[in-house]
Formats: C-alpha cells, sequence, structure tokens
C-alpha cells in the first residue's frame, strides 16, 4: 500500500540509514510497485535527497520529513501493540496506514497517552516530537490503564479495550462503562475500585484493559 511516494521514500532511506546505507538497489526492493528512481530524482531536484553513487543520504530539509513521518509510524504500531495487542504484518500493515492520518496534534497526544515510548515494538528508536521534550510536558499521560492511578485517586474510563469480548459484557452488566468515574482502593492482588456506592475486585489483568483519565485527586 502506497501512499506519499515521497514520504514513503524518505521514510525507508531514514530506516535503511540506522542499518547501514540506504542504496537505491535497497529502496528498489523495498518499494517494488513504483518508479522507486524517478521519485529519488524528484527529491533530489528538490533538495529533499543527495546521492553519491548508489548510496542514498538524506539533506536536513529530507531528514526533518523523514523522522516526521518515521515518528508517526512508529508510535502508531507502538499504540496498536500496546492496545490492540497486534502483532507482525497485522500491526505493520495497520500502522502503515495510520502514520499518514494522524495530524501534528493527534500525533502529540497519542505520544502523551503512551508516556513518550522510547522504541517502537522493533526496538527502534521513536523519533522525539515537542511534547517528548518540552517544558510543559505533562509528566505523565492523561490517559493511563486504571491500576497506574495512584492509590486513592480517581478517573473516568475512556475506553475498555478487552481482550475478550465478554469481558466487556460482563463489566457492563455491573456498571464499569465508558464515561463512570472509577476510584482506585487497592491494586493487588485483586484490583479494587470504588464507583458510586459499589466497590468491585477486578483482575489485575482485566483492569489494565481499561483504560481512564485521571481526574483531580479526592
Ligand atoms: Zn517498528
Ligand atoms: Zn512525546
Amino acid at each position: 500500500m502506497i501512499h506519499d511516494p515521497r514520504e514513503e521514500i524518505l521514510e525507508r532511506v531514514f530506516a535503511l540509514g540506522e542499518e547501514g546505507d540506504a542504496t537505491v538497489a535497497g529502496l528498489e526492493a523495498m518499494l517494488p510497485d513504483f518508479n522507486v528512481r524517478d521519485e529519488i530524482a524528484k527529491l533530489v531536484a528538490s533538495k529533499h535527497l543527495v546521492n553519491e553513487g548508489d548510496r542514498l543520504l538524506l539533506t536536513a530539509e529530507g531528514e526533518e520529513i523523514a523522522r516526521l513521518v518515521v515518528r508517526r509510524n512508529r508510535l502508531a504500531e507502538r499504540l496498536l501493540a500496546d492496545l490492540f495487542d497486534l502483532r507482525g504484518e497485522v500491526m505493520e500493515a495497520g500502522a502503515c496506514a495510520f502514520e499518514h492520518a494522524l495530524s501534528p496534534e493527534v500525533t502529540a497526544s497519542v505520544c502523551t497517552f503512551l508516556g513518550h515510548p522510547p522504541l517502537c515494538p522493533h526496538q527502534k528508536p521513536i523519533p522525539q516530537g515537542e511534547c517528548c521534550t518540552s517544558a510543559a510536558r505533562e509528566m505523565r499521560p492523561l490517559v493511563t490503564p486504571l491500576p497506574d492511578l495512584d492509590i486513592g485517586n480517581a478517573g473516568r474510563i475512556v475506553f475498555i479495550a478487552p481482550k475478550y469480548i465478554d469481558r466487556l459484557n460482563r463489566l457492563s452488566s455491573l456498571g464499569v462503562i465508558a464515561g463512570s468515574v472509577v476510584r482506585l482502593r487497592q491494586r493487588r492482588p485483586a484490583c479494587v475500585i470504588e464507583f458510586g456506592e459499589t466497590s468491585l475486585a477486578l483482575d489485575p489483568e482485566i483492569a489494565r484493559e481499561i483504560f481512564v483519565k485521571r481526574v483531580d485527586a479526592g
């Protein structure tokens, strides 16, 4: 699936450069579906790439774009892997489609949501964005798995991402649904939450599938 050929090529040059040399032949092997040489010629003309024989190097401008694309791609991989337990090709194809849909604002909130992760699921570095370094950075992600709340603190359930759908049905029959505010009372051995007049013990694994947005401590 090819989206923006220019972004795809810059992204690949960046990734190949991490492993060693990015070459025209290497890119042709990765992107058999389109005319790599033509696209490279355009990127050289627009000063995003330089050619050293068969070797390709990013210019500063090319690298700026490539870093953003690689960042979106690796954050999308993290999101799909961490949240939906996707792996391998399903995760990669999803991330590849996803990366083009992420606006800068959404990218920053995904990064913050994931806690500014340093590595993608393939253990490749995720290029940092402003959200990762700025002084105003939220120290903790706004949305976290329920057990990551501090004991005694409350969170509003944003979504539930259960491994098994019957878990979702069971939770909603107990009133644990998106929008409810729950307070964490205990983490182990069972995760104990309180909402309204009810308190409920959850299996810690299930509790980690419930994502909450922190509300004021109380
Ligand atoms: Zn990766
Ligand atoms: Zn970040």
